[in-house]
């Protein structure tokens, strides 16, 4: 089952590249992410990761090149249940919707249920995620009355309900205290062992590099892809964040 020897897609892309009006955001990208990696996109601000991130999981169609989910074009496929997404800042929003945590969760389960009451064996599962995220003592509060990292693990929650295999998570402890993050990480780190293949955004390198097993630094185009010692041993980080510097260069 080594890594090395299967060839088992989660996403793929060929040669992506992708407009906002003029402006280039992704160019000519080409990735493949396997299942069971925990791969982590780190890259400067507005370098272009929510947009690649947003077309892997088709919610962007490229100008050019192509993108497969689970094997399937990205424009096809309709298997949303197996993935679960935390956007960006969608902890700091925490949503109108005075819902509880464990209504917040159990929606996970609608994907599956495919009917309009849930079964005993679906309740069963929104306690265990409560329980593997460690919030089952939430359960009956508002979502909207957690703290950041308290939110973040109810998003987290709900994509174990949903049994995603895919979980896709854009900056998700920005604005939560360290030891959270800790707590946090740790969390992704089971789940990746179970078999959950992940796809971290994170602005913090150091956590990157501690806790994926593959990078992508991408700025506008890709700088590196490939295993984490090799990115460490790489100019990449420099190469693209120094082209962020020639642009910004109002210090003197
Ligand atoms: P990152 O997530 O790395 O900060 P983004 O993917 O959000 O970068 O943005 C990449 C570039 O595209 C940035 O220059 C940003 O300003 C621009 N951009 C992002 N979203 C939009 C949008 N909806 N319309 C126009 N430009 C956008
Ligand atoms: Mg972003």
């Amino acid at each position: 089952m080594g890594r090395e020897i299967t060839v088992n897609p989660v996403v793929d892309l060929e040669n992506v590249t992708f407009s906002y009006g003029e402006m280039v955001a992704v160019r000519d990208v080409s990735l493949t992410i396997e299942k069971g990696e925990f791969l982590g996109l780190v890259g400067p601000n507005g370098s272009g990761k929510t947009t690649l991130l947003h077309l892997m999981l088709g919610l962007h169609s490229p100008d050019s090149g192509s993108i497969s989910l689970f094997g399937e074009p990205v424009e096809e496929f309709d298997g949303g249940e197996r993935i679960g997404y935390v956007s960006q800042q969608s902890t700091n929003r925490g949503g109108t919707m005075p819902v509880t945590v464990r209504e917040a969760v159990t929606m996970g389960r609608f994907a599956h249920a495919g009917r309009s009451r849930l079964t005993k064996a679906d309740r069963e599962i929104v306690d265990e995620s409560l329980e593997t995220v460690g919030i089952a003592d939430l359960a009956d509060r508002r979502i909207n009355q957690l703290s950041g990292g308290q939110k973040q693990r109810a998003y987290i929650a709900r994509a174990v309900a949903s049994e995603a295999e895919l979980l896709a998570l854009d900056e998700p402890t920005v604005g939560v205290d360290a030891e959270s993050r800790d707590a946090f990480y740790r969390l992704l780190d089971g789940l990746n062992e179970s078999g959950i293949t992940i796809i971290l955004i994170e602005h913090d390198i150091g956590v990157v590099t501690d806790r994926a097993n593959r990078i992508a630094c991408i700025n506008t185009e890709l700088f590196h892809h490939g295993d984490t010692e090799s990115f460490v041993e790489s100019d990449a980080l420099e190469q693209a964040y120094g082209k962020t510097g020639q642009v910004v260069h109002h210090h003197h």
